[in-house]
């Protein structure tokens, strides 16, 4: 490796399981992690449903698997009339270390650049480290301006932070057009995109700051299709989603 970063790779389960379900799973995991262990310079994370949150972080302590714990989003108050929503320090709490940020899902359904930006702010006021979400949609890399998309997306959660916090998030490049859907980028297009964004990361943060950042791919992830992706010198990891509800397929892809 010629980076010092370590690879991170997170399963986002998104609203799948239910605790029984998500218990047995975490137990399969941390059976196939404990037998042939996680390589060196991999980390890895999970990010249940809040319900299972609890649960799945006291089976990881009790198993002593190396698995960092995750949430899917979080509020970016630190409480009050929200009804139904769930604050950063509560994640933070259950000893949660990254917390997806900005996922497509989300802004899909009115999540603004904004909402994700005060959403950061949150998770860094409660010493977690924000897994920021950029992509582009079909049409927009069709009009040759995912880049452009991308650049914007980034500056707008992590310009004018100071360079030590920006060090500690986790980007991960998701384009809209292949997350669940079976079609996966190229590997040139996936590492000349996270070389835009440690780019852009260098113009927001300064060049020591970009260089700690870990960028994750994200769009139907497989055990098949992973190591071609992971070949590109900015790509750190992946976030993924459909391969993860899978144990074999999910330690496939961390194990390599
Ligand atoms: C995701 O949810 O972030 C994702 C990448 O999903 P999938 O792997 O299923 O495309």
């Amino acid at each position: 490796m010629d980076h010092p970063r370590m690879t991170l790779i997170s399963a986002n389960w998104k609203m799948h399981l239910n605790h029984i379900e998500a218990l047995e799973l975490v137990q399969q995991l941390a059976e196939r992690f404990r037998a042939s262990t996680i390589p060196a310079g991999r980390e890895v994370s999970i990010h249940p449903p809040f319900t299972c949150l609890a649960m799945v972080g006291a089976t990881i302590a009790a198993e002593r698997v190396p698995i960092s714990l995750g949430a899917q989003t979080c509020h970016y108050a630190d409480a009050g009339a929200h009804t139904g929503e769930v604050s950063a320090g509560m994640l933070a709490a259950l000893k949660v270390r990254y917390v997806i940020a900005g996922h497509s899902e989300r802004r899909a359904r009115g999540e603004t650049d904004q909402v994700v930006r005060e959403k950061i702010d949150a998770i860094y006021r409660h010493t977690m480290q924000p897994i920021l979400c950029v992509g582009e949609t079909a049409d927009e890399r069709h009009r040759g301006v995912a880049e452009e998309k991308v650049r914007q997306q980034l500056a707008a959660a992590l310009s004018g932070r100071p360079a030590e916090l920006v060090a500690a998030a986790v980007i991960a490049y998701e384009p809209l057009w292949a997350i669940g859907t079976g079609a996966t980028a190229s590997p040139d297009d996936v590492a000349n995109m996270c070389s835009a964004i440690r780019d852009e990361l260098e113009r927001v943060a300064g060049t020591h700051a970009a260089a700690m950042v870990r960028i994750q791919y994200g769009g139907s992830v497989t055990a098949e299709t992973c190591e071609a992706l992971l070949s590109g010198k900015d790509v750190d990891g992946f976030l993924i989603g459909g391969a993860s509800l899978d144990a074999e397929q999910f330690s496939a892809i961390v194990i390599g």
